[in-house]
């Protein structure tokens, strides 16, 4: 038995040591990834549950690396948070998404929003303002169309600083989301005091709410709740016609996720918003 312990522990000291090393080798290409011209961004739309128009798109970052192939965010993320990159990357990807929308609106679509995904990061080391009012100026997109979505946990962890940080940025006139919302429920006191305008409901929970009477009551609650409080209510991660009539029985405000559109390519995007005829019945 003793021999099988030390095995074991080896064993485990051994792959802990190849995940490091990968993380170090995934986080090293990672910072010649700009440079290389490895980045680009794909967007996802999301719909109105009144009337069944295209409201916004969400900006996701896609990451294809000539050494280590596509590397998903989900990995490279976290990596890139932990290392500072992403204050250099998440300025990229605002800039990027910035020229798309107002490249879009050059073509007639004017009336959506194009919502970014912001590392807390970002938001506590205090030049995200200037960095915002900047590239809002250089694309000339009207502040308010930008919608900066920060994660529940992310900003409940830094309560304070992000608030104050979530005021500055309210104070240009853009739009702001908490994302991947229900799994904190501590924090639902603290929702009243940030300068939020949209909630967005984890997919975890709506990925369950047509099996599960408990995610099924939780997320009934947050809406109810989140109007008490004068948000806007988006639901990620719809997949099927059932989990979109719950919502809307509901009365979430919008729906994003594979039933509607898989992230796309910028011209593909813009093709599908213009093309999009609202189906819902008003
Ligand atoms: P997120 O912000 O919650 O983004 C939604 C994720 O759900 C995306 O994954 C999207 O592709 C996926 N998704 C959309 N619809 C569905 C659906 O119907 N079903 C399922 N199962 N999934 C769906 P993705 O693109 O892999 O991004 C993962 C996470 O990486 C994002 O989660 C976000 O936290 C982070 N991320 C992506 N791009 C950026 C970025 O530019 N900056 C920062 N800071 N984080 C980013
Ligand atoms: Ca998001
Ligand atoms: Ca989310
Ligand atoms: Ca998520």
């Amino acid at each position: 038995a003793k021999a099988l312990g030390r095995n074991t522990f080896q064993f485990y000291t051994e792959a802990m040591d190849a995940e490091a090393r990968q993380r170090a080798t995934i986080a090293s290409s990672l910072r010649k990834a700009l440079e290389r011209d490895e980045l680009r961004l794909v967007f996802q739309p999301r719909m109105s549950l009144v009337d069944g128009r295209i409201t916004g798109v969400e900006a996701l970052l896609r990451w294809h690396s000539a050494e280590l192939g596509d590397i998903p965010p989900s990995v490279f993320i976290p990596l890139a948070e932990e290392s500072g990159q992403i204050l250099r990357l998440g300025e990229w990807v605002l800039r990027e998404a910035c020229g798309t929308l107002a490249r879009w609106r050059q073509h007639g679509l004017t009336d959506i929003a194009m919502a970014v995904n912001v590392s807390v990061l970002q938001l506590l080391r205090g030049n995200l303002p200037e960095v915002i009012a900047e590239i809002v100026e250089d694309t000339g997109i009207p502040p308010a169309r930008l919608e900066l979505e920060v994660t529940e946990s992310m900003v409940m962890a830094n309560a304070e600083q992000s608030t104050a940080a979530l005021h500055a940025l309210r104070a240009l006139g853009v739009s702001l989301a908490i994302d991947d919302f229900g799994t904190g429920y501590s924090s639902l006191i603290y929702l009243k005091r940030l300068p939020i305008d949209t909630l967005k409901i984890d997919k975890e929970f709506v990925g369950d709410i047509t099996h599960d009477p408990d995610d099924e009551a939780i997320t009934a609650t947050v809406i109810t709740m989140a109007h008490s409080l004068g948000l806007n209510v988006i639901a990620e991660g719809v997949e099927t016609e059932e989990q979109l009539a719950y919502l809307r029985e509901q009365g979430c405000d919008e729906i994003q996720g594979f039933w509607l559109s898989q992230p796309l390519e910028p011209q593909r995007c813009l093709a599908f918003v213009h093309t999009w005829r609202p189906t819902l019945a008003t």
